[in-house]
Formats: C-alpha cells, structure tokens, sequence
C-alpha cells in the first residue's frame, strides 16, 4: 500500500513513533541504516534526507559523494518490538543523485532497471517466492556466536531443547506482525538449522522481503541469546544453509506464463525458454546467487544442495526443480541460490538470465530424471551435464565472459563487484588454514 504523506502523518501520532529508519542494501547484501528523529519526517518525505556515498561498500568516490535518500512509503512499516526510546518505523529508500537521477550503484535501482526490461517485454512481474534457511548458534559469555548449536545435541543432553523452537516461533509472529504471509517454518535437516517460508510476491517486495527478514531473525535471536547466521556452510560435514528461489512470471491479465495445461509436463514455451536461459547462464550467475568463498563448500555432492547444470520435473538433486504445483502455483526453484547473495543483485540476475532465454528462444537442455550423483563422469559428459563452478574464482572468471548477466548488474555494479570479489578471493587463496597445518605440517 502506498501511503499519502497525510497518513504517515497520521500513523506517526496514533502510533506514538519517535524514530525513522531508512534503510539501503549495499554492494554486498549488507543493509545499511540511518535513523532519524521523527522531527525530520517531512524532509524525508521530500527526498531531501542526504548521506555520504563515499563511506558505503561499492558506491562511489569522495569527489562524488553526496547523495539523497528517496523513500519508497510502500515499504513502510512499524517495528513490533518494543524499543525503550518509543517505538520505530521503518521504509526502504532508493539512492539518487543530487541532480535527482536514480543512482547506477545503487543495487534496488538496478533490480527496478531491469523488472522494466521483463514490463517491456509484456510481463506484469516476476514472483519470487524465497526459502532462506539459517543457523542458531548459542552466544558465549561476551555475547559472540559460538558453533554450539542451541538444540540439543543428543538424546541424554539436559538442556531444554526448545530455545530454538521458541525463538522460531517468535520470529514468525514477529513477521506476521510485519505484514509477512508466513506459510510454513520448519526445523532444518541439520541440528539448530531452521527454515522460514513466506508467501512469493513480486521481485522488488520479495527482495526487500528477505532483508527485511534477515533483520528480524537476526534481531529475535538476540533476545533469546543466540546468534542467527546466513553463511552458508558454517560447519564441515553437515548441510549447509541455502536460499531456494522459486519463480514465475505473471501477465498483464494475472495468468501465470508459465502454465500450459496442454503441454506434456503442463509448461509454458515461456517456461521452457526461461529455462533454457537459467541453463545458459547457470555458471556465471553463480558468482552473484553464490557470492562469498564459503558458498562453495555448500555446493558439494552428499548435502542436498545441487553441483550439476541440470533440471528436472520429478528429483531433487539438479540445479533447478520444477515442483509439482501446477495453475498460479507453476514455477522454477533455483536451488543453488545462498542466503548470502545480496537479493537484487541475484533476483536481477536470474531475471536477466531467463529473459535472454526468451529473446533468443533458447531451448531447455539439460533435462535429466535420473539421479545424477549415480552417473559416471563419462555418462554425464555424454549426456553434456557440467558441474557450477567449484570456487568464487572459478565462477567470477564464468561471470567476466558473460555479456548478459553483466548486463544484470550494469557497469557500476559490476565493476565494483568484480574487485570487491577478486580482492576477497586472494585475501581467501593466501590464508594458511588449519586444515592445511594438519595434513601437511608432519607429511612434509
Ligand atoms: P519446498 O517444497 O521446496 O520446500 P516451500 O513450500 O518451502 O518449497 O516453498 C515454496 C515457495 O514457493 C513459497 O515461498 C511459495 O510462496 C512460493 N511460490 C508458490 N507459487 C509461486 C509462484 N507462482 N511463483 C513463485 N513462487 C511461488
Ligand atoms: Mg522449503
Ligand atoms: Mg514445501
Ligand atoms: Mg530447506
Ligand atoms: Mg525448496
């Protein structure tokens, strides 16, 4: 809903707020704020409220560095915790420049950019429907995560068992409080791994949905004395955290373009070459729904998380899945998706990728209903099934080759990510780690 300046007005008195934040997402996936006292919500309302670009990751030089906030009132929404100051809205803003341009840099400005692109080409919105999964670690004395989960651990553990629980169970009250359509929440696989599932929405909500829901799990945690975290694969052995993202497009008239009740699998020629364009692009959008060294020791056979190029209507372990659900319901789950992708950056770039598919006609290779962790290396080959990549470098090196998931990001973006990346890959490739110190300090 989108709010006059009248009611905001309003909704401040009534609800007694004190403070605003504004919030952006940087290069990174990192949300960044700024809070202001009540006093300033008409100069926020008139996109006057200025910050320095040049103290963000990714934005710009000191010569350039003023900029402008310009709030989108849709996001707008009041915090349900209690904070002992009074209580807290907040809205998402957009970055602009002094002379009022949307700025380049700016990773919300570019998924709009591109969502243009798919309203050019006859669409009314790409849904996104995410299913970010996190751990709950117990803090130490001093407040910082430790790798002790909070569930218990083994049958005779004395501890009660529910914190974990508990904390779930308040984070999706808090969510709903926020407006979030919750549909399922679940304990993970792995032990003090949790997953949230809310209702799919359009691309811009639905990234601003998975910040905004990183906040509060991280926010909940706190309270409960654990720490929640999105890194991907914060233990060795167990299954890491990933960020399915399901998918579909939506036409003018509300169909799902995706559908087609007559087709064999009841898909659409718009899904198929949807598809076709997520296989094209697969190893270098990877770089972007993967971003972060740790992302790779998610994508190992053995954990449920995908390392082939492949897709498939009846098994879980290709790259995409295309659940059963069929009418409103008919989508692509991208599954190698982490929870560390910086959400506009991933959705545009999934979006850029399938678009290509239709604008080329691309076909939905790669097609396998067989296990493909039973297949040899050579029936794989035969059958041209490639792996993604198994390192950020290796994935940056796909991403440099690849026109049109550049185009994703544009050139500001991109070329802030590619060094931002490449400097996190060496500072990763010189670290001498234990693992290296245990298998080679006597060997050698
Ligand atoms: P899984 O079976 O993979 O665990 P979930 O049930 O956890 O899947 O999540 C399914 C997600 O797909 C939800 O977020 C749901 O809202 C979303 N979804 C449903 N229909 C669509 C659609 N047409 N487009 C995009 N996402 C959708
Ligand atoms: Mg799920
Ligand atoms: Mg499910
Ligand atoms: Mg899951
Ligand atoms: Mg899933």
């Amino acid at each position: 809903h989108l709010y006059t300046k009248d009611e905001v007005r309003q909704m401040v008195k009534d609800e007694d707020i004190r403070f605003l934040r504004v919030m952006f997402t940087d290069l990174l996936g990192t949300i960044k704020s700024v809070d202001l006292p009540v006093s300033q919500l008409d100069k926020l309302m008139d996109n006057k409220i200025m910050f320095d670009g040049s103290s963000i990751d990714g934005f710009v030089r000191i010569e350039e560095s003023d900029m402008y906030l310009y709030p989108d009132m849709s996001t707008w929404l009041v915090f349900p915790w209690g904070a002992d100051h009074g209580k807290v809205a907040r809205v998402i803003c957009s970055v602009h420049m002094t002379d009022g341009t949307p700025f380049s840099g700016d990773p919300r400005n570019n998924l709009k950019r591109v969502i243009k692109e798919m309203q050019k080409m006859g669409f009314n919105s790409f849904n996104i429907g995410p299913e970010p999964e996190f751990f709950l670690f117990k803090t130490d004395d001093n407040g910082n995560p430790t790798t002790k989960v909070n569930d218990s651990e083994n049958y005779f553990d004395m501890e009660p068992a529910d914190i974990g629980e508990d904390c779930r169970r308040d984070i999706v009250l808090a969510l709903e409080k926020m407006g979030f359509d919750v549909e399922a929440a679940h304990h993970e696989v792995a032990p003090g791994q949790h997953e949230v599932d809310f209702k799919y929405s359009n691309a811009l909500e639905a990234a601003d949905n998975i910040q905004t829901f990183k906040l509060v799990v991280k926010t909940i945690a706190k309270k409960y004395g654990l720490h929640a975290t999105f890194m991907p694969k914060p233990l060795s052995g167990i299954n890491g955290s990933g960020m399915h993202l399901n998918m579909s497009l939506f036409t003018q008239d509300g169909k799902n373009a995706f559908y087609d009740e007559n087709d064999k699998n009841q898909l659409s020629e718009t899904a198929y070459h949807f598809l076709g364009g997520l296989m094209k692009h697969a190893r270098s959008y990877t770089a972007i729904v993967n971003p972060i060294v740790n992302s790779y020791k998610r994508l190992v056979p053995g954990y449920e998380a995908p390392v082939y190029v492949a897709w498939s209507t009846s098994n879980r372990s290709p790259l995409v899945r295309i659940p059963n659900d069929r009418g409103m319901g008919t989508r692509l789950e991208l599954r190698s998706a982490d929870p560390a992708a910086n959400p506009y950056l991933a959705i545009a770039a999934v979006l850029e990728a399938g678009l290509d598919g239709l604008r080329n006609n691309l076909p939905p290779v790669h097609n396998v209903d067989e296990n493909i962790y039973d297949m040899t290396v050579k029936e794989r080959k035969n059958k041209g099934i490639v792996n993604l990549p198994d390192t950020l470098h290796s994935a940056l090196k796909d991403l440099a080759d690849d026109e049109v998931i550049k185009s994703s990001m544009g050139e500001h973006l991109y070329q802030s990510f590619e060094e931002a990346k490449t400097r996190e890959y060496d500072a990763y490739r010189a670290h001498v780690s234990d693992w290296e110190r245990q298998r080679y300090m006597e060997q050698y």
